[in-house]
């Protein structure tokens, strides 16, 4: 059992990660960039350590100062939390390399299952269903080739890409040799890799992906799914648990992720994404780490993911075998962001100068904002996840309008209004979902006063 941990994340997650320590008793040491000494995940944490200036690549990823933070405080293990070197297999064999137990698999799995073409692969030697596409990375001639066979549209991906980034869609022969070469040159400024793989544009498909848990002795289940199919710009906005999919691609679905975790010899938390249309699914990628939107997961199962996380980091055997884990009602969450829809979705950053969180029976908020918080221009714009928990969906959206409507953050742009927008969406409330919601529905979606 792990005794003291190290966070190297900031707001929200890292707060969520301090909980989940003290429901374990486990001590816990915060690290903060210069622009976030006020933050709450400083405030909370038993210590803290300022591990360098604003910008991320000064602090939050900067791993010397975040290892030394761990030796020179004790701290025996490092969560990532997700974003900044959650994936990232260098950091993963530093902490093994200086004897700290990273939250997460080992190096070798999330190196392998960074690079997504190749872990494609993988997950085609296990049997696991995947979009038709190129076997890897491909050249400009082997591009063109596959073209013919697969037939448009089709999608050029950087193997490294993440955050909905690095993608291009090719919808005539005549774009494909311009849109490789920007989809390479894109991939290499974005992730420093210029590999790109090709698939087989699934038209507005829904993203449905299944939570698991691994222990370190091979034992495998997974939580279930989730829906994720309303995005910006291949982005979540909000997601849902369970999906609705029939009982038969839900059982396979789970059965597929819990054979491609058990194949890479998975452990700790994970996430097998897939795409779905009426034909099937379709394995998209493998994320090794906690995810933003699992607290839809812990709603349903009353599993808490990031204490098994830290259990499982611990080496401790999984409580459960999967016919314990049992799934009841229906749980959304929408992610807040600071941003104003009506002007591109431009990031807000701001002082909070009131904040009133709502609460009722499974009403949930996740975040590190407080009265006079000031948020800083230099990180992601999510500053809150609400979850609601209700006994089917109908109940769970009625809960979610009532929570949006109380919530108050003054002072920032917030993508609240938009928010409940869609959720007052007569094909939302009627779960006709895909990942093409927002952009079909943009304009009604932004048809509100401010
Ligand atoms: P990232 O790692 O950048 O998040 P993913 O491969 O997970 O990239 O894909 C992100 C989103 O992009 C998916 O949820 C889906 O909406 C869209 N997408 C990815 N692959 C395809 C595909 N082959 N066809 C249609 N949409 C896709």
């Amino acid at each position: 059992m792990l005794q003291k941990v190290l966070i190297a994340n900031r707001g929200e997650i890292a707060v969520r990660i301090i909980r989940a320590c003290r429901s374990l008793g486990i001590e816990t040491v915060a690290v903060y960039s210069k622009a976030d000494a006020e933050s709450l995940h400083v405030q909370l944490a038993d210590n803290a350590v300022c591990i360098g200036d604003a910008p991320a690549q000064k602090s939050y990823l900067n791993m010397e100062n975040i290892i030394s933070a761990a030796v020179n405080t004790g701290a025996e293990a490092i969560h990532p939390g997700f974003g900044f070197l959650s994936e990232n297999a260098t950091f993963a064999k530093l902490c093994e390399s200086c004897g700290i137990v990273f939250v997460g698999p080992n190096a070798k799995t999330i190196e392998v299952m960074g690079d997504k073409a190749k872990a494609k692969q993988l997950m085609q030697d296990a049997g696991v269903p995947l979009v038709p596409g190129s076997e890897g990375e491909v050249s400009l001639e082997a591009g063109k080739k596959l073209l013919k066979s697969i037939g448009l549209p089709v999608l050029i991906k950087a193997s490294a890409g993440g955050g909905g980034r690095g993608m291009r869609i090719v919808k005539e022969a005549e774009e494909f040799t311009r849109a490789y070469h920007a989809a390479k040159q894109e991939a290499k400024s974005a992730f420093g890799h210029d590999g790109v793989y090709i698939e087989k544009l699934i038209e507005n498909p829904k993203h449905v992906e299944v939570q698991i848990l691994a222990d370190k002795y091979g034992h495998v289940i997974h939580l279930g799914e989730r829906d994720c199919s309303i995005q910006r710009r291949n982005q979540k906005v909000i997601e849902e648990a369970p999906s609705r999919l029939d009982a038969s691609m839900r059982n396979a679905m789970c059965e597929a992720a819990v054979k491609a975790a058990k194949h890479v010899n998975y452990e700790n938390a994970g996430t097998v994404e897939f795409i779905v249309d009426e034909a099937g699914f379709y394995f998209i990628e493998m994320n090794t780490r906690i995810q933003v939107e699992h607290p839809v997961t812990e709603m349903i199962t009353g599993i808490d993911i990031v204490r098994e996380q830290l259990l499982i980091a611990g080496g401790v055997t999984l409580a459960d075998e999967q016919s314990d884990v049992t799934f009841n009602g229906h749980a959304i969450e929408v992610r807040i962001n600071a941003e104003d829809p009506k002007h591109g979705f431009r990031p807000s950053p701001g002082t909070v100068d009131f904040l009133h969180v709502p609460g009722g029976m499974s009403v949930r908020f996740d975040s590190a904002l407080y009265t006079d918080y000031d948020i800083p221009p230099y990180y992601d714009s999510m500053v809150g996840k609400l979850i609601v928990h209700g006994r089917d969906r109908e109940e769970a959206i009625l809960r979610l309008q009532a929570a949006l409507s109380e919530l108050i953050i003054s002072g920032v742009s917030l993508n609240q209004t938009f928010l409940m927008m869609i959720m007052k969406h007569p094909d939302y409330v009627d779960g006709n979902i895909d990942t093409g919601f927002i952009e079909r529905h943009m304009r009604r979606l932004l048809e509100y006063e401010t």
